[in-house]
């Protein structure tokens, strides 16, 4: 299989900035909300109880949204170091499919099963 062309990873670079722009925008939005939420005054158990939920849905969000983050500039220093679109494991190319679906792939899909079964 082919490694992706320049072409198509400047458009995965695109796509990867862009996914970037949005997830930090995410976050920065639900820390404001967060804060804001610290400053209500609780004058009954009831929404409290409403409050904190919502900070835990948040915080559970916020953390999926930051492990995304963080995979989107691993995957932007591989554009920078040449070795986007080259599997982790066996240095054969992602398909140009696998890597538009997910652009932040680290495995090509034979290695990225074989290390899902391993993680359980
Ligand atoms: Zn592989």
């Amino acid at each position: 299989m082919r490694v992706a062309n320049t072409k198509q990873i400047e458009e995965l670079r695109q796509t990867l900035e862009a996914r970037k722009e949005l997830i930090v925008k995410n976050i920065e939005g639900s820390r404001d909300s967060i804060n804001s939420m610290k400053d209500v005054e609780c004058n009954d158990d009831y929404d409290y109880a409403e409050i904190s939920s919502d900070s835990f849905k948040e915080g559970i969000i916020a953390n999926q949204q930051l492990n995304e983050l963080k995979e989107i500039e691993d995957a932007l220093k591989r554009i920078e170091k040449g070795t986007y679109g080259i599997c982790e494991m066996c240095d054969e190319a992602i398909a140009i499919g696998r890597l538009r679906a997910k652009p932040f792939a680290k495995f090509c899909t034979p290695c990225r099963e074989i290390y899902e079964v391993e993680r359980q």
